[in-house]
């Protein structure tokens, strides 16, 4: 449940359990060991996770032999106390502690005990990659850091996940080569702010150095990266667009809020004019490139006013798409301290009047690409006899196809725009 980084996490978790001699099932009833990954960004997530833990009283009382574990940042945040909530859980590992799962999957065999596992200070691990695992994938994710050290007033990131430590250069070439060599012919470098990857040994090496080295990997087809903070968004890095063939022209450049005064208060280190500045570089470094981006609404104190100048600096920037959300406090966060919090209706109408506007533009500019020829790595079959995959710019793409044609790179003729893919026609 939650981010990429949590998708990543889970397949090194699956890695680990499959390695230990454990076996995928198709139900949760049919599960002798249940790890739950979990997501506390927003409170809807962390509901989510907390109404699957309710469900699976059930499952222990039908199964007295499955052994639960919670992981990842709820896991984090409410440490040994979800023993007392959730009686049945039996291990607690926190983002930075998950290889000791299968410490604990060891030791359990010999003497059934409760393990909680919260140290924020651990390295990233280096997983050992196991042989096969993503033979049927297609699209692979790289973690290259963990934690963030922004502190944005209303995120609880850097209390769940550390400060942050980026991976070595070496490890992440030779992880990409892995994936590579089963088959992967996309890979995503992932970070919570991927622009202020740092490493330093022998000389520094910062996140554009990384790109070009991954970039050179025999075989990869495309490589792309989230997220970037516009705070740290280099010329360097925006010349890697241009300079580097296969890296894709998108980039996820969360910009949160349109007013100056509540960008202060969320401390996100940039103004609007700066957003737009990048915006406009980034069109002229590579003019096809798309853009999206995280925004929230209802931040403390926000005002009607405030609110319309997010709607005109989305229309002004015109995303390709928006992940929209409604602020809500996190315990422990400054902003959960700030007074005049905004009502839920509020807020709620003001998501709604955004997701109006973005839903409009976003079909618009999928209309434009009627008629056009695109270029889409194909990643599997959406219905029967439908194919799917994305355009360079990250729009999904379905079209009629052989299922031979998944892991290749098609030309494809847009015919229709829809709101939230692209429908089209390969051409030969
Ligand atoms: N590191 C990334 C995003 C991490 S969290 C960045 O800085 O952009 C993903 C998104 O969740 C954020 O971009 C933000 O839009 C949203 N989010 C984070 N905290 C939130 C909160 N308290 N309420 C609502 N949305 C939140
Ligand atoms: Fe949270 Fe800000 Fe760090 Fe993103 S940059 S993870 S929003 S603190």
């Amino acid at each position: 449940m939650g981010c990429q980084m949590n998708v990543y996490d889970s397949d090194l978790l699956a890695q680990t359990l499959i390695a230990l001699g454990f076996s995928p099932v198709d139900r949760p009833e049919s599960a002798n060991l249940i790890l739950l990954n979990t997501c506390v960004v927003r409170a809807k997530a962390e509901q989510k996770a907390f109404s699957f833990l309710g469900r699976m009283v059930k499952l222990k009382r039908r199964n007295p032999a499955l052994r639960v574990g919670v992981v990842g940042c709820l896991a984090q945040r409410e440490g040994k106390g979800l023993f007392s909530r959730f009686p049945f859980v039996d291990v607690v590992a926190g983002p930075r502690e998950l290889e000791r799962i299968a410490e604990w999957l060891m030791r359990e065999n010999a003497s059934p005990q409760k393990m909680v596992a919260t140290s924020l200070t651990p390295a990233p691990p280096h997983p050992a990659i196991y042989p096969g695992y993503f033979t049927s994938r297609v699209a692979g994710f790289i973690s290259i850091m963990q934690g963030c050290n922004n502190f944005c007033s209303y995120c609880v990131v850097p209390y769940v996940r550390g400060r942050e430590i980026s991976r070595p250069p070496e490890q992440i070439l030779s992880e990409a080569s892995d994936l590579l060599a089963q088959g992967v012919r996309e890979i995503t470098l992932l970070g919570q702010n991927v622009n202020s990857y740092q490493w330093q040994e022998r000389r520094s090496r910062d996140f554009a150095d990384l790109l070009h080295r991954v970039g050179q990997l025999k075989g990869l087809s495309r490589l792309r990266f989230t997220t970037s903070h516009p705070k740290d968004l280099s010329d360097r890095l925006i010349q890697c667009f241009a300079e580097i063939d296969n890296l894709c022209p998108h980039i996820h450049l969360p910009f949160q809020a349109g007013s100056d005064r509540i960008l202060k208060m969320m401390r996100r280190g940039y103004t609007r004019d700066h957003y737009l500045t990048l915006t406009n570089k980034l069109r002229k470094t590579v003019p096809r490139i798309a853009i999206t981006a995280d925004v929230m609404v209802g931040f403390p104190s926000e005002t009607e006013a405030d609110f319309r100048l997010t709607l005109d600096l989305i229309e002004r920037i015109r995303f390709d798409s928006l992940f929209s959300f409604i602020y809500s406090d996190r315990e422990g966060t400054q902003a959960a301290r700030l007074e005049n919090k905004i009502d839920e209706d509020t807020k709620g109408s003001r998501l709604r009047r955004l997701q109006a506007l973005q839903n409009r533009i976003t079909l618009e500019k999928n209309k434009q690409l009627e008629r056009q020829n695109t270029w889409i790595l194909v990643e599997g079959a959406s219905k029967k006899g439908e194919l799917s995959g994305r355009t360079p710019t990250n729009k999904v793409v379905n079209f009629i196809g052989d299922s031979s044609l998944i892991g290749k790179i098609v030309k494809v003729m847009v015919k229709k725009g829809l709101p939230h893919s692209l429908w089209a026609e390969r051409v030969k």
